[in-house]
């Protein structure tokens, strides 16, 4: 048995993990976790070392621990922390299937001859549908749902997301009066120089 460390951690879901390091076990369990029944600590014990051995899960286990966390009361607190941590974490460029930053330094080349100063490039941290890319000034960071770092997501589509936001980058909001003008005219007409722009709009149309 190896030594072990075990401690409830802040994650931005509901979220455990183990990990082996230097012959040690280090668990993290959600801190929203924390006063979960006993049966529930058991079966996320049983669950992290079958995944840790690579042993087949035990159903009862599995299914003790999902009852639990899909419960509308942990759903609830999930929720709440989501909105609270989800915000201020700080993703990662590279997610599963696509390096974001990457994608930019390659799209910066090709259509901005490598003149734009890159952002901090991250993944959401939800899969969310409603706002597929976002570029946040406040933190000068280009955010992409997490839907699209998947293989079957392909390229042109993640392409197309980045190149929009950096085109956000490269114009920026013009205020005129009281409107604001988010896609002006020379904004559209840059976006059009993207060669997959109708495969890629349709792509987002069907997701
Ligand atoms: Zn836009």
């Amino acid at each position: 048995m190896p030594e072990l460390t075990i401690e409830f951690f802040g994650f931005a879901n509901i979220n455990n993990t183990i990990r082996l390091r230097d012959g040690k076990l280090l668990v993290r369990v959600s801190d929203l976790l924390e006063g979960a029944p006993e049966n529930v600590l058991r079966a996320i014990a049983h669950i992290l070392l079958a995944k840790m051995y690579r042993k087949p899960l035990d159903r009862e286990q599995t299914s003790k621990y999902r009852r639990y966390v899909l419960s509308q009361h942990m759903s609830r607190k999930a929720y709440l922390v989501r909105q609270i941590r989800g915000r201020k974490q700080i993703g990662s460029a590279r997610g599963h299937a696509y390096d974001l930053e990457a994608i930019f330094e390659e799209l910066n080349s090709k259509f901005f001859h490598g003149l734009l100063a890159r952002p901090r490039m991250t993944w959401s941290n939800d899969r969310a549908r409603n706002r597929l890319g976002h570029y946040d000034p406040a933190h000068n960071t280009i955010v992409v749902s997490r839907i699209f770092d998947s293989p079957r997501v392909p390229r042109y589509a993640v392409e197309y997301i980045v190149y929009h936001e950096m085109l956000h980058l490269k114009h920026p909001v013009k205020v005129r009066g009281n409107r604001r003008c988010v896609h002006s005219a020379e904004f559209q007409a840059e976006e059009r120089l993207f060669p997959e722009l109708c495969q890629a709009k349709k792509f987002l149309h069907v997701l």
